[in-house]
């Protein structure tokens, strides 16, 4: 299987042979160019110039993951692609690139959700998490807490009802004066922030319900930040509080849903996941609790190919795959997927 992720700002590419049980389930190869350094000097994503580097990109990175895994386009048996959520341009380059690629080589197409991705992740790693479990995803567009029976069985426990965690991290990073993408700045910074110097507060924790906002976190940092000296102590300072708070919100909830589902197993993912302070906290009330936690490597925290070959390999082993149109779908709610059985 040949993963293709072009959702947003990464070009990431993956060969996969679908082998339950095997170590990373059958992982061959994957390669990733990240648009980082293009989109810096405007401080945020844009969307065209987004879609016209992925078409830079794409084929290159093709055939470097074929070479990687000692294989040619003639060995692939099927064609894996992130339909959305995501940028409508940037997952068209991916999408058309991939139903044709599918169709010159007579095998099929599959679209897969780019969030079902994200949450089988941690699949690729050595003890794989079996279902049913609790899935904490957090992104840059998404922070959801997934009741998960089974690939595709999914009820969203808890959504964000403003910023995204990630988001939440790189706008407080901006704010702060921060290079974009501010989020992996802000967790390292907070690295050497001291414990207790600031303390901002744990959002809807005080009543019950998981859902997430973030936006008034940051507007706390905000404030705190203009009346401070603005020293390079203080900003790392600031950065510690804003973490703790951020990682302690999503402790609670985390406790409160695998309560309320009565799972015994956490999976995180997405770009934040890959927050050392999140995973080691939340490994530490895993082991204080008993439940088990699952992490992707860092690597396959953020966007990348794997993640969607995998996806992909599995759905097609159930004999799901595309027809022949090239259809992506910018918004895409998680609930309606179809269940792999
Ligand atoms: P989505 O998956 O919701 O469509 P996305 O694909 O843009 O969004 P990801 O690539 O999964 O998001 O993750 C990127 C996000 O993860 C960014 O917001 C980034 O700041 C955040 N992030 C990455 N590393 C860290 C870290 N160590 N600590 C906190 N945030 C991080
Ligand atoms: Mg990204
Ligand atoms: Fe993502």
């Amino acid at each position: 299987m040949l993963g293709i992720e072009t959702s947003c700002d990464e070009t990431g590419v993956a060969l996969l042979r679908w082998e339950p049980g095997a170590p990373g389930n059958g992982l061959l190869s994957h390669t990733l160019y990240s648009q980082i350094k293009l989109h810096a000097e405007y401080g945020g994503v844009v969307p065209e110039l987004a879609s016209r580097d992925h078409v830079r990109k794409l084929l290159p990175l093709v055939r470097e993951a074929l070479t990687q895994a000692g294989l040619t386009t003639a060995d692939l048996g099927g064609v894996a692609y992130t339909a959305g959520p995501g940028l409508v341009g940037a997952l068209l380059v991916g999408a058309s690139a991939a139903r044709a690629m599918a169709w010159a080589l007579g095998v099929p197409a599959i679209g897969v959700h780019h969030m079902e991705g994200h949450l089988l992740a941690p699949l690729l790693e050595e003890n794989p998490p079996e279902p049913p479990f609790v899935a904490l995803l957090v992104s840059g567009g998404h922070s959801m807490l997934v009741q998960v029976k089974g690939v595709g069985e999914y009820k969203i426990l808890g959504d964000t009802l403003d910023d995204a965690a990630g988001e939440a991290f790189d706008k407080t990073a901006k704010l702060m004066g921060l290079p974009y993408p501010g989020g992996p700045a802000l967790a390292k910074l907070a690295e050497q922030g001291r414990p207790g110097a600031f303390r901002f507060s744990r959002p809807m924790t005080d009543r019950p319900g998981l859902d997430f906002s973030f936006s008034g976190l940051k507007t706390q940092v905000l404030l705190a930040w203009q009346q401070s000296d603005q020293s390079d102590q203080t900003r790392a300072d600031i950065a510690r509080g804003f973490e703790e708070a951020i990682v302690d919100t999503m402790i609670i909830k985390c406790r409160r849903a695998l309560q309320a589902s009565g799972a015994k197993r956490l999976v995180i993912a997405g770009g934040v996941g890959a927050n050392k302070r999140l995973r080691a906290e939340l490994a530490a009330a895993g082991e204080k609790d008993g439940f088990q936690t699952y992490f992707p490597r860092l690597a396959f925290c953020t966007d990348n190919g794997a993640m969607i070959a995998l996806a992909g390999a599995i759905r097609l082993a159930h004999g799901q795959h595309q027809d022949e149109t090239v259809q992506v779908f910018p918004r895409w709610d998680l609930e309606t997927l179809p269940p792999a059985m």
